[in-house]
């Protein structure tokens, strides 16, 4: 039997090596050393931000920006139900709330109809802002989540945000190398957030990044990610600060990953044209499109089942499996998922619909056409 093919797995064919190994010689193995500052620089470059604070996780860099923007306790954020967990987690470690929102049938990113009609018929105005009839809470930001790479629509959605006076912040975790309107996701709301865990398009083993134009939310952001501290010297804080610092030796693996994300879109870009030539003529399945306004990063190649297919999701799952090629489903929508009960969502169909149908396929940077070849063979076997 042939080799196993993975769902995606990290590509560390550059200087990874070279530059870890000098900061090992070096002694700058922690979380101060060049290689941070020169990560954030790369990454600003890449997001076409003036600032970028580093951070040990994507989750870190949510919490931080959620802060640094002055959410509260029992205040609300408008995000996606269909999402990974973690920007729903980050609200709720601040005693916040997120409201679950639908995601548009198409690019299956959060819908712009469906915010403007929550905060139209769920909310009202008040003189200090916008209220949740529901709950009482004031909604206090926006959240939208460029899932599986492909931006959201921001120019709807930053129209929206200035109508009611919400702040956006961007997890543009999935999104590194993506564009919306020609913008880099990350550098379109007052903050992005990054990650770089193993299974994102560049990684750092674990690491995220924070990304804005706002001089004062960048220094915010660094003072709460290294402990709040005011005097390095007499070690006083300021506040309760986290210890949510990159490593020079993350840092270091981050910059050499960062020169290859050219070749890294290329390939995903590859991989993605080429599942769409083969499944596209089968009609039997629903494949993911590239809105005339973005430019995706092609970061997880997803596709949904027809409505109509014999099998569903969890058995074409299995049967790929078992020979030899994984496949994932989509995360369990927010407004189902138990660790979030007491949330409040909008009208989810479609999320559920996707969560239902969607597989995500192999599509690591270093798939080659032969791999991939049998890949599609197995998913044509299918029917
Ligand atoms: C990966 C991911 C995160 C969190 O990143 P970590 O670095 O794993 O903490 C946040 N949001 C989304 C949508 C993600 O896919």
């Amino acid at each position: 039997m042939s080799a196993f093919v993975p769902l995606s797995v990290p590509n560390l064919v550059g200087n990874e090596w070279k530059y870890v190994k000098e900061c090992l010689d070096s002694g700058w193995v922690s979380s101060v050393g060049s290689y941070v500052t020169r990560f954030e620089a790369a990454m600003a470059q890449a997001a076409g931000t003036q600032h970028a604070v580093a951070t040990a996780s994507g989750t870190a860099a949510l919490h931080t920006a959620l802060m640094v923007l002055g959410v509260l306790r029992d205040e609300e954020v408008l995000m996606p139900s269909l999402t990974f967990i973690a920007p729903a987690n980050a609200v709720r470690y601040l005693g916040a709330w997120p409201v679950f929102i639908d995601c548009d049938p198409v690019y299956w990113q959060m819908d712009p109809a469906k915010v403007q009609d929550f905060l139209h018929r769920g909310c009202e105005r008040r003189s200090n802002g916008v209220f949740n009839r529901a709950t009482g809470r004031r909604v206090a930001a926006l959240l939208p989540v460029h899932v599986l790479g492909h931006p959201c629509d921001m120019t709807a959605l930053v129209a929206l945000g200035k109508e009611w006076g919400l702040p956006i912040i961007e997890d543009a975790t999935e999104s590194l190398g993506s564009r919306c309107g020609g913008k880099p996701t990350g550098s379109i709301g007052r903050l992005g957030c990054f990650s770089f865990n193993g299974n994102k398009i560049i990684t750092t083993g674990g690491g995220g990044m924070i990304t804005t134009d706002d001089a004062v939310l960048a220094e915010r952001a660094r003072y709460l990610t290294t402990q709040a501290k005011d005097d390095q010297v007499e070690f006083v804080h300021g506040a309760v600060g986290y210890n949510y610092r990159l490593t020079n030796l993350q840092a270091a693996v981050g910059c050499a990953q960062l020169e290859q994300l050219p070749a890294f879109l290329d390939a995903k870009r590859r991989i993605a044209t080429a599942y769409d030539a083969a499944l596209r003529p089968t009609g039997r399945w629903t494949l993911p499109v590239q809105a005339p306004w973005a430019e995706t990063n092609w970061w997880l190649y997803t596709a949904l089942l027809a409505p109509t297919a014999k099998l569903d999701r969890r058995a074409v799952l299995a049967l790929l499996q078992a020979g030899g090629v994984q496949t994932r489903p989509f995360w369990q929508p927010m407004h189902l998922s138990p660790a979030h009960r007491d949330c409040q969502s909008w009208h989810c169909d479609v999320a559920e619909d996707l969560w239902q149908r969607g597989l995500s396929l192999p599509c690591s940077t270093s798939l080659d056409a032969s791999t991939q070849a049998r890949v599609i063979a197995a998913l044509l076997a299918l029917h």
